[in-house]
């Protein structure tokens, strides 16, 4: 089926982090957004020769059919996209199209565990996740989410994250944050790479899966790390977040 194209109108946007900007919009003509969790938007822009540029977000809102299309995005110096959205004004439109995207979770559950890995705004699809995530929690399937980011006010959503945990105790969240001083850690914080916490989660290529997403860096050393400890490349899905042009 042809990916829908359609208008958005930005609603509201705040600085969630140094850099980093959450929006919400809205479909312009008002219709809902039905969305698998995990999957992106694309923006479509024109750059000054009028080539047109596609530049993709992964759908941040939390639940699967919204009005709301949340995104978060970190801003790029002189990017195209970059500096259209962080110069919205509520009310502005953009084209778009979507949804997209295979960073889905199955519906029918053939591993025990899953491992959700994201850098940045790269943990966005796994907040869209969250009420799938806790409804197979409660059926017994476990999640670990590893977010990866510098410093501990460069992470996004740690309270909807950190609020799932709460709830079930086949939820663990774990942030990464690579330069915080580690004499100033909390129970939840790790000093190190993301992918240096695979080490402490006894992974099992029999049982787990692993989803990667974000900088690009940070998705090869991890599938190099994974497929030599064992895991099948069908276990393993990654999204990297490049500009496709
Ligand atoms: C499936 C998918 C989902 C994505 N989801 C998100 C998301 O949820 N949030 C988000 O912020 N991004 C996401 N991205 C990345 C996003 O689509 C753009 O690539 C990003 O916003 C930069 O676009 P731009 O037009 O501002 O910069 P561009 O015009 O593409 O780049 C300008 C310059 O900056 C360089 N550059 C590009 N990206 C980076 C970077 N990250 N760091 C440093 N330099 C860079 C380029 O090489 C170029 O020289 C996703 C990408 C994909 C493929």
């Amino acid at each position: 089926m042809a990916i829908e194209k359609f208008d958005i109108t930005l609603k509201n946007r705040y600085e969630i982090a140094p850099n980093v900007m959450h929006f919400s919009f809205v479909r312009s003509d008002q219709q809902v957004f039905p969305y698998i969790p995990g999957q992106f938007i694309t923006i479509l822009l024109h750059d000054e020769e009028q080539n047109l540029k596609r530049r993709s977000y992964s759908v941040a809102t939390i639940g699967g059919e919204a009005k709301e299309i949340e995104i978060v995005a970190s801003y790029v110096n002189g990017g195209i996209a970059s500096e259209r959205l962080f110069h919205l004004k509520n009310g502005d439109t953009l084209h778009a199209m979507g949804p997209a995207g295979r960073l889905i979770l199955p519906e029918e559950d053939s591993v025990k565990r899953y491992i959700l890995v994201g850098t940045g705004t790269g943990i966005a699809p796994y907040r869209s996740m969250l009420p799938v995530i806790e409804e197979k929690a409660h059926s017994g399937i476990e999640f670990v989410i590893l977010q990866g980011v510098q410093y501990r006010n460069h992470l996004l959503y740690t309270q909807d994250f950190l609020g799932a945990q709460g709830g079930s105790t086949n939820i663990k969240f774990y942030a990464h944050l690579s330069r915080q001083n580690s004499d100033d850690l909390q129970s939840h914080e790790r000093n190190s790479y993301v992918q240096h916490g695979f080490k402490d989660l006894e992974l099992n290529p029999e049982t787990d899966c692993i989803y990667l997403c974000g900088n690009p860096k940070m998705i090869d050393d991890s599938f190099m790390m994974l497929t030599e400890m064992g895991f099948a490349t069908s276990s393993i899905k990654r999204e990297k977040y490049i500009s496709s042009n």
